[in-house]
């Protein structure tokens, strides 16, 4: 159990396509990558297409092109249509239906995008995507409007721009490099980017988001290893959706990329009939941390065309929460993670565990049922620490100057108001009337003799002390 990884049932050898591939050219990443799985001919010497399959192969030149890496590939179950590793991979005809709520960028990255290719959506960090292309394209891709599209590419220059914008914006402190897949550009390329970024004095941490070690394990060389180390901190977020893409070699990519000290997370998408349980979440939760790699987010499916099909609902994911945290160690439990539709970027979402509160208390629960009261502390002195550090480094303003939920918070606002509030749209008008008055004009004169009746009042009782004495 402690060594568990998992092991496919067939060697490549015994697949009738790959029955003179050595091992040298199997490990190679330029022969995995030249040789990936395009056409139903080739599909269909390695496993037995069901007709929803085969009719899938055949849309999918309309939807997202079919392209599997020879490894990936070798994982799959040639009998059972339910293998997750051939749903992720092998599209269906329902990929052409599309619900009433698709949309073809849900996100609205095209609309956060300041130079094409980049998305700039939260104050400090951006997305930059470096190619459309990926080793397997995963048939539930949210960013199917660009990932294997024709007519996509992203060449050299507007590579150029993206990274002018980011020299250009001093708040962004993090660049996420990703795609398409990250790590589908020739590493002279990546070490031009990375370069190029570390170049850049506010730019903090780099970030690559890429499904090589999953898809296309060979992809993670001794030398991109060599390239990626030079550029530190480098951190790399990759996309294991089950236990049964841990293979030795999957387990070897990641392993070396780490002992290159690049930390490795991982993000999963929650995939009906592929990984929407507790039980093999948890198990992928456990194999990932025994590999260091550490679990970030695991994503609700968004909104995109044609996927709904792989749409498990909200409650889906608040229920794996519930049976990690607590149950399992900290380390194992990811975020569970909502792309809000319309550009509201990533919400993190539990079960609630604050049951209630009063001035004095705060009524918690924890995984068990168990319910305790935790008392607040009295005289707390809010923020007590901050004149020490103030001394150390000075605040940015940035950091003063907080948006959204925390600026009420901080008392830096009072109200957030929806755009086009039809109340807000009606005083406008009111105001223009210039016959109006209101109750406040009124209170102003009110105020006024007020004012004076106190004075008269004032001079009176004067006037009676200075009799007396
Ligand atoms: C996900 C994402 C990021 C990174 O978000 P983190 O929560 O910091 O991992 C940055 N920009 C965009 C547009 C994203 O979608
Ligand atoms: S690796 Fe990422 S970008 Fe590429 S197809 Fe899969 S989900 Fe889409």
């Amino acid at each position: 159990m402690k060594n568990f990884v998992y092991k496919p049932n067939r060697h490549w050898q015994e697949v009738e396509l790959w029955k003179d591939v050595s091992q040298e050219q199997w490990d190679d990443w330029l022969w995995q990558l030249t040789h990936t799985i395009r056409t139903l001919k080739d599909l269909k010497k390695v496993i037995n297409l069901t007709p929803e399959e085969e009719r899938g192969v055949q849309i999918a030149t309309k939807t997202i092109p079919l392209n599997i890496t020879p490894y990936y590939a070798s994982l799959m179950n040639p009998d059972n249509p339910d293998c997750p590793i051939r749903k992720q991979s092998v599209p269906i005809d329902s990929e052409l239906n599309k619900s009433k709520y698709d949309l073809e960028d849900p996100l609205e990255e095209d609309e956060d995008s300041p130079v094409l290719g980049l998305t700039h959506r939260y104050p400090d960090r951006v997305l930059f995507l470096v190619t459309n292309q990926c080793s397997m394209y995963c048939r539930y891709c949210t960013r199917r409007r660009f990932s294997g599209q024709i007519g996509m590419g992203v060449p050299k220059k507007q590579l150029d721009s993206a990274i002018e914008y980011i020299q250009n914006t001093p708040q962004v402190r993090d660049v996420l490099i990703s795609g398409g897949d990250g790590l589908l550009i020739n590493d002279h390329i990546l070490e031009y980017i990375l370069k190029n970024l570390r170049a850049i004095d506010h730019v903090e941490i780099i970030r690559i988001g890429t499904r090589a070690p999953v898809v296309f394990p060979q992809r993670i060389t001794d030398q991109l290893c060599d390239i990626l180390k030079k550029y530190h901190p480098v951190w790399l977020n990759t996309h294991f959706n089950t236990s049964i893409e841990i293979t030795e070699e999957a387990k070897a990519a990641c392993e070396k990329l780490i002992n290159a000290g690049v930390p490795v997370g991982n993000q999963a998408v929650i995939l009906a009939g592929i990984n929407d349980s507790v039980r093999i979440m948890k198990k992928l939760m456990h194999d990932l941390v025994k590999m260091r790699v550490r679990p970030y987010y695991i994503y609700q499916c968004d909104l995109s065309e044609g996927i709904s099909h792989f749409r498990a609902p909200i409650s889906k994911g608040l229920e794996i929460i519930e049976g990690l945290r607590g149950h399992t160690s900290g380390y194992a439990n990811p975020q569970f993670v909502v792309d809000a539709p319309g550009g509201g970027g990533k919400i993190t979402l539990q079960p609630n565990y604050i049951l209630s509160q009063s001035a004095d208390m705060v009524v918690i629960r924890n995984y068990e049922g168990v319910i305790s009261a935790y008392p607040e502390p009295k005289d707390y002195n809010a923020n007590a620490a901050d004149p020490y550090f103030e001394t150390v480094y000075p605040v940015s303003k940035n950091e003063k100057a907080q948006e959204g939920i925390a600026a009420l918070l901080t008392g830096g606002k009072t109200t957030i108001l929806p755009k086009g509030l039809e109340r807000l749209e009606r005083r406008d008008l009111f105001e223009k009337n210039p016959e109006r008055s209101t109750l406040k004009d009124k209170r102003e004169i009110r105020e006024k003799l007020k004012e004076k009746k106190y004075q008269a009042e004032l001079k009176k009782a004067k006037e009676e002390g200075d009799s007396q004495s």
